[in-house]
């Protein structure tokens, strides 16, 4: 209840809107990560700065939270087992487990008859024999943002490919000549409720994502994502990003259990955020509405847009339904998520166009 304290495991810029929706609703909130100075640590009651391998330390956390969740799935399993010796830990390590290893997480989508881009376990070069090209080999673990994913046109890439693996386990995915990338973000209560909200259509770039726009409507994803949180048996919030095929079929890319930036605006144009939304299922109130109030589209803000000066910040908010979210990171490296706009408008293209400008006018 409203007066506990919530462990966040990470201190991102997800954990950041976390806690500014944990500690409107009166939460305080312990953050856990390596770093000092966090987009967390900058908003939440006390920042601790330990290795994620420093169990002890972990312990010591976990001990003075009353429930803990995480912003960053790439948490080691030890560490998530030792918080749940302290405390509950939702979603449960056992989520975050199949999640945060590409290959589990597809072969447990497949096994559940969920349609998955086809792929191949790559342990070793020899495994790529044969595999149609064109294709993507990804790493299986520790893959974000397109990071650790090597395009192959022809089995002539075979050979760097795996090279730029450095000999860990690896999977092999068709490329997906897709119409568009959609995802739907939902949350699971502990009572096994489930709310998600309206598909966002999600345009990428250099595999980092870009912009987001919604409503997108797609009854099938709905239907798809409610029944992935159902099998998981998740509680908390999880994101389902899919494909969709030129011939209208779709199929998982991947699940993220956590709030997804394709869900960032959800604050400014829904009745409960998903951060309110992540709150809520891991304290075990009910959850909020998924309704949207007004379309909405939201552009990533990275680190390649300060080059070098301070971006124009009053040109885009000169635009009155324009919100501007920063992270509070100091330094703006080249593809760093440094913060995003969001605008709503009559209609998602209005909104898409809206906040594109705005993006935009910040250089100008
Ligand atoms: P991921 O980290 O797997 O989400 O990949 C990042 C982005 O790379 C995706 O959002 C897509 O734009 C692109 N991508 C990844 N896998 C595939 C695929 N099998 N076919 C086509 N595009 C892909």
């Amino acid at each position: 209840m409203p007066g506990a304290t919530i462990g966040v495991l990470g201190s991102g810029q997800l954990g950041r809107m976390f806690a500014i929706a944990a500690r409107r609703m009166g939460y305080r909130v312990h953050t856990f990560s390596p770093d000092q100075d966090t987009p967390t640590g900058q908003v939440a009651d006390l920042e601790v700065t330990a290795s994620y391998d420093d169990l002890d330390a972990v312990r010591e956390f976990a001990s003075h939270v009353d429930v803990v969740t995480f912003e960053f799935e790439n948490v080691p399993a030890a560490t998530a087992e030792a918080v749940e010796h302290c405390a509950p830990v939702r979603p449960s390590g056992e989520v975050l487990h199949i999640t945060q290893h590409r290959l589990r997480e597809k072969t447990w989508l497949a096994k559940h008859g969920f349609p998955v881009t086809p792929f191949r376990a790559i342990s070793d070069r020899d495994d790529l024999e044969g595999f149609p090209t064109p294709a993507i080999l990804k790493t299986a673990g520790f893959g974000y943002d397109g990071k650790g994913q090597y395009r192959m046109q022809s089995a002539g890439h075979f050979d760097p490919a795996w090279r730029s693996m450095n000999r860990q386990e690896a999977v092999a995915e068709q490329l997906v000549d897709f119409e568009c990338e959609l995802s739907v973000v939902a949350a699971r209560a502990s009572d096994g409720a489930v709310v998600c909200y309206a598909p966002s259509r999600n345009a990428h770039h250099q595999g980092i994502l870009d912009v987001s726009m919604a409503p997108f409507p797609n009854r099938e994803a709905v239907q798809i994502t409610h029944a992935v949180l159902d099998q998981l048996g998740v509680i908390g919030v999880l994101c389902v990003e899919f494909f969709l095929t030129k011939e209208g079929k779709l199929l998982v890319n991947e699940l993220a259990p956590r709030p997804h930036n394709s869900g960032h605006l959800t604050i400014d144009s829904c009745v409960t955020s998903q951060f309110e939304q992540q709150l809520r299922a891991v304290c075990g109130l009910p959850l909020g509405s998924t309704e949207m109030v007004r379309p909405a589209a939201m552009a990533n803000l990275l680190g390649d847009l300060w080059n070098d000066a301070e971006p124009l910040w009053t040109q885009a908010l000169r635009r009155p339904e324009v919100k501007l979210h920063l992270y509070g990171k100091l330094e703006p490296r080249l593809g760093r998520k440094m913060g995003h706009l969001t605008a709503t408008g009559p209609t998602p293209e209005a909104a898409d166009q809206q906040v594109r400008e705005a993006r935009h006018a910040l250089r100008i």
